[in-house]
């Protein structure tokens, strides 16, 4: 099958990175017999440079014809004087509201070779954790009504869901889950918030058409402890807009660097056998104090490619090919900068962001899956 695919390279770091991750891409459309056309999209600084306006029209128009999008990195001290409807950021937000996507997903996986960057102690980590965060992204207390009073003396928030925003997010997490180990757990504050207690009714009906995924619910109080208690419990979490917001940047902190991280958003499933739309990018930012380096970790995007083959593509086998080649690498020894603080051993080589990712292309092309 052919796939469409819009390039967001973007500001500092996000062309290096991209560019590594698309080698990657590129070693899975030869090993596995796909093609992917590209089609390169400005958005962020360099589109402010270009045209004037952080997301163009054009951006927009094409993006939405593509199958799915894969953005490195936008903004920097360029733009950072800017009046705020100018700054690169808007993009990120532009591109996701114009794409439709409403479910963040963030994995926290503690890959093996990189145990010493996790915080917590050898008995709470046992073998490890790999833990799939879905967020809610466009609905609850971030977009509910919000003011103050007339005085000024108080001011208020609303947490709002509907009975089909909270359905929508716990069939994503549902599937994802079929993807996984087959677990869920719903993270809410259902003691207290009325809001909580629509998402357990509304999770009732939706985890009866879900027979062979087990389902758990647990208070956001007690999942911020367990995070740190006993990460290895948790496969996939599903939660709202503001406690998946503290939840992942909790977690991701379980894993070390910052240029690991990958994260997908998506949207409405698309029709059987066709592509779901969705974003893909690393959760870091464009890193100006080390772009044009050829130091940044690329591992972050070349993961956010394998979400991409996964939760938009159906490509579970492409996906794995890709993670397993990162593992490989990463057991070997290669490490960027950033992941190498940690401990440098004698078996550790440092290599740049180019070096990193034809040594996971060359991993995907000897797969075996
Ligand atoms: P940042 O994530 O860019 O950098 C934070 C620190 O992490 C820096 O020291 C950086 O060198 C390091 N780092 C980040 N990614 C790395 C990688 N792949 N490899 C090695 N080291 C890495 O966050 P920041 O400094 O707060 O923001 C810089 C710019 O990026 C700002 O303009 C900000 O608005 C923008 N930003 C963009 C996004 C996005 O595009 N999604 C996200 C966050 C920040």
């Amino acid at each position: 099958m052919n796939y469409r695919i819009g390039i967001v390279r973007g500001d500092g770091i996000g062309p290096e990175v991209v560019g590594a991750a698309l080698g990657v891409l590129e070693a899975v459309g030869a090993r596995f017999g796909h093609a992917f056309a590209k089609e390169e999209l400005l958005a962020g600084g360099c589109a402010i440079d270009a045209s004037g306006e952080p997301l163009p029209e054009e951006t927009v128009a094409r993006a939405k014809a593509c199958d799915a999008v894969l953005l490195g990195a936008v903004g920097g001290p360029k733009w950072d004087t800017l009046p705020s409807h100018l700054r690169p950021e808007k993009a990120l937000l532009g591109l996701r509201s114009a794409l439709r996507v409403y479910a963040n997903l963030r994995p926290a996986v503690l890959l093996a070779p990189l145990r010493e960057a996790c915080p917590l102690k050898d008995e709470i980590v046992g073998s490890g954790f790999d833990i799939l965060i879905v967020r809610e992204l466009t609905g609850g207390i971030y977009f509910g009504k919000s003011g103050r009073t007339e005085d000024g003396q108080a001011a208020f928030d609303t947490e709002f869901y509907t009975r089909k925003e909270i359905e929508r997010i716990l069939r994503v997490g549902y599937e994802a889950a079929r993807k996984r180990r087959l677990r869920l757990c719903l993270v809410d504050k259902a003691n207290i918030l009325e809001s909580s207690r629509l998402w357990r009714e509304v999770n009732a009906r939706i985890s009866a058409e879900y027979p062979d995924v087990e389902t758990s619910a647990m208070y956001v109080d007690n999942c911020a402890m367990q995070l740190v208690r006993a990460p290895g419990q948790f496969d996939v979490i599903v939660t709202s807009n503001m406690f998946g917001d503290i939840l992942s940047d909790e977690a991701s902190m379980l894993t070390g660097s910052i240029g690991m991280l990958p994260s997908a958003s998506i949207g409405e499933p698309g029709a059987p056998g066709k592509p779901t739309m969705g974003l893909y990018e690393p959760i870091h930012g464009s890193a100006p104090d080390i772009a044009g380096k050829d130091i940044a970790n690329p591992l972050g995007t070349i993961l956010s490619v394998a979400m991409m083959l996964r939760y938009s593509f159906n490509l579970n086998k492409e996906a794995e090919a890709v993670e397993q080649a990162v593992a490989r690498v990463l057991e070997a020894g290669w490490r960027t900068a950033d992941i190498a603080l940690h401990k440098v051993e004698s078996t550790t080589r440092i290599v740049g962001t180019k070096e990193m990712g034809r040594l996971v292309a060359k991993e995907v092309q000897r797969s075996r899956i």
